[in-house]
Protein backbone atom coordinates (compact mmCIF):
# COMPACT_ATOMS: atom_id res chain seq x y z
CA UNK A 1 0.00 0.00 0.00
CA UNK A 2 1.63 3.27 -0.92
CA UNK A 3 2.32 5.55 1.96
CA UNK A 4 4.47 7.90 1.04
CA UNK A 5 3.38 10.95 -0.77
CA UNK A 6 5.25 10.92 -3.64
CA UNK A 7 3.93 6.90 -4.84
CA UNK A 8 0.42 8.09 -3.28
CA UNK A 9 0.37 10.84 -6.07
CA UNK A 10 1.65 8.49 -8.82
CA UNK A 11 -0.89 5.79 -7.93
CA UNK A 12 -3.41 8.78 -8.17
CA UNK A 13 -2.10 9.79 -11.72
CA UNK A 14 -1.99 6.76 -12.86
CA UNK A 15 -5.38 5.52 -11.89
CA UNK A 16 -7.11 8.80 -13.42
CA UNK A 17 -5.36 8.62 -16.74
CA UNK A 18 -6.84 4.99 -16.57
CA UNK A 19 -10.13 6.22 -16.02
CA UNK A 20 -10.05 8.96 -18.37
CA UNK A 21 -8.45 7.18 -20.97
CA UNK A 22 -9.11 3.74 -21.33
CA UNK A 23 -12.96 3.36 -21.47
CA UNK A 24 -12.71 5.58 -24.64
CA UNK A 25 -11.02 3.07 -26.38
CA UNK A 26 -11.14 -0.37 -27.53
CA UNK A 27 -13.63 0.09 -30.24
CA UNK A 28 -15.74 2.49 -27.84
CA UNK A 29 -17.00 -0.69 -25.61
CA UNK A 30 -17.57 0.61 -22.57
CA UNK A 31 -18.66 3.90 -23.68
CA UNK A 32 -21.85 3.03 -21.24
CA UNK A 33 -19.83 3.40 -18.50
CA UNK A 34 -18.96 7.64 -19.20
CA UNK A 35 -22.27 8.15 -20.64
CA UNK A 36 -23.44 11.26 -18.91
CA UNK A 37 -26.80 10.18 -16.92
CA UNK A 38 -29.49 11.59 -14.86
CA UNK A 39 -29.09 12.11 -11.48
CA UNK A 40 -32.49 9.96 -11.00
CA UNK A 41 -30.16 6.84 -12.74
CA UNK A 42 -27.46 7.68 -10.90
CA UNK A 43 -29.43 7.43 -7.40
CA UNK A 44 -31.17 4.69 -8.77
CA UNK A 45 -27.59 2.39 -8.86
CA UNK A 46 -26.18 4.31 -5.37
CA UNK A 47 -29.24 2.74 -3.62
CA UNK A 48 -28.74 -0.71 -5.52
CA UNK A 49 -25.29 -0.68 -4.40
CA UNK A 50 -25.86 0.02 -0.58
CA UNK A 51 -28.79 -2.45 -0.81
CA UNK A 52 -26.37 -5.26 -1.97
CA UNK A 53 -23.77 -4.45 -0.14
CA UNK A 54 -25.10 -3.53 3.09
CA UNK A 55 -22.16 -1.58 4.61
CA UNK A 56 -22.90 -0.54 8.41
CA UNK A 57 -22.27 3.40 7.77
CA UNK A 58 -25.52 5.29 6.24
CA UNK A 59 -25.88 5.78 2.36
CA UNK A 60 -24.00 9.27 0.82
CA UNK A 61 -26.59 11.70 -0.42
CA UNK A 62 -25.92 12.23 -4.32
CA UNK A 63 -26.18 15.37 -6.06
CA UNK A 64 -24.68 17.13 -8.93
CA UNK A 65 -22.71 20.09 -8.13
CA UNK A 66 -19.64 22.26 -9.62
CA UNK A 67 -16.90 19.79 -7.80
CA UNK A 68 -13.19 21.03 -6.98
CA UNK A 69 -11.25 21.95 -9.57
CA UNK A 70 -13.56 20.55 -11.61
CA UNK A 71 -13.36 17.15 -9.96
CA UNK A 72 -16.23 15.01 -8.61
CA UNK A 73 -15.65 14.68 -4.78
CA UNK A 74 -17.09 12.37 -1.52
CA UNK A 75 -16.66 13.94 1.80
CA UNK A 76 -18.67 14.21 5.22
CA UNK A 77 -21.73 11.70 3.44
CA UNK A 78 -22.04 13.56 0.73
CA UNK A 79 -20.79 12.67 -3.29
CA UNK A 80 -21.10 15.69 -5.96
CA UNK A 81 -20.94 15.09 -8.71
CA UNK A 82 -18.99 17.74 -11.48
CA UNK A 83 -20.33 18.33 -14.98
CA UNK A 84 -18.46 15.81 -17.34
CA UNK A 85 -18.19 13.32 -14.57
CA UNK A 86 -21.94 12.38 -14.26
CA UNK A 87 -21.47 8.84 -15.00
CA UNK A 88 -21.38 5.53 -13.67
CA UNK A 89 -17.73 5.14 -13.96
CA UNK A 90 -17.17 8.38 -11.59
CA UNK A 91 -20.05 7.54 -9.11
CA UNK A 92 -18.52 3.93 -8.50
CA UNK A 93 -15.25 5.69 -7.58
CA UNK A 94 -16.94 8.07 -5.13
CA UNK A 95 -19.19 5.27 -3.70
CA UNK A 96 -15.79 3.23 -3.47
CA UNK A 97 -14.61 6.17 -0.64
CA UNK A 98 -18.08 6.50 1.20
CA UNK A 99 -17.39 2.54 1.99
CA UNK A 100 -14.31 3.75 3.76
CA UNK A 101 -10.99 3.80 1.18
CA UNK A 102 -10.10 6.98 2.11
CA UNK A 103 -6.68 6.69 0.10
CA UNK A 104 -6.53 5.76 -4.13
CA UNK A 105 -4.35 2.36 -3.67
CA UNK A 106 -4.68 -1.50 -4.00
CA UNK A 107 -7.40 -2.18 -1.74
CA UNK A 108 -9.19 0.62 -3.62
CA UNK A 109 -8.67 -0.36 -6.65
CA UNK A 110 -9.62 -4.01 -5.98
CA UNK A 111 -13.11 -2.44 -4.39
CA UNK A 112 -13.56 0.12 -7.29
CA UNK A 113 -13.14 -2.75 -10.05
CA UNK A 114 -15.62 -5.10 -8.48
CA UNK A 115 -18.21 -2.65 -8.28
CA UNK A 116 -16.96 -1.54 -11.81
CA UNK A 117 -17.61 -4.99 -12.75
CA UNK A 118 -21.05 -5.77 -10.81
CA UNK A 119 -23.10 -2.58 -11.91
CA UNK A 120 -21.02 -1.15 -15.05
CA UNK A 121 -20.39 -4.55 -16.65
CA UNK A 122 -17.22 -4.07 -17.48
CA UNK A 123 -15.51 -7.49 -17.29
CA UNK A 124 -12.42 -7.85 -14.59
CA UNK A 125 -9.83 -9.16 -17.50
CA UNK A 126 -10.81 -5.62 -19.38
CA UNK A 127 -10.37 -4.08 -16.05
CA UNK A 128 -7.01 -6.12 -15.37
CA UNK A 129 -5.36 -5.12 -18.73
CA UNK A 130 -6.33 -1.67 -18.21
CA UNK A 131 -4.52 -1.41 -15.22
CA UNK A 132 -1.41 -3.10 -16.25
CA UNK A 133 -1.57 -0.40 -19.34
CA UNK A 134 -1.88 2.49 -17.11
CA UNK A 135 0.29 0.93 -14.29
CA UNK A 136 -2.46 0.86 -11.87
CA UNK A 137 -1.08 -1.66 -8.98
CA UNK A 138 -3.29 -4.71 -8.02
CA UNK A 139 -1.02 -6.43 -5.67
ZN1 LIG B 1 -10.85 9.26 -5.61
Amino acid sequence: MPTNPYKQMMFTRNLYRFETEYFLQDGKAWTHIVKQRSLRSLRQTLIRVWGDLRPCTPMPILCFGKGVGGLSWFQEGRIVLAPGQRDLLTLLHEIVHALGYGHHNVPFVKAYFKLLSKYGKVPLRVLRRGAADYNVALK
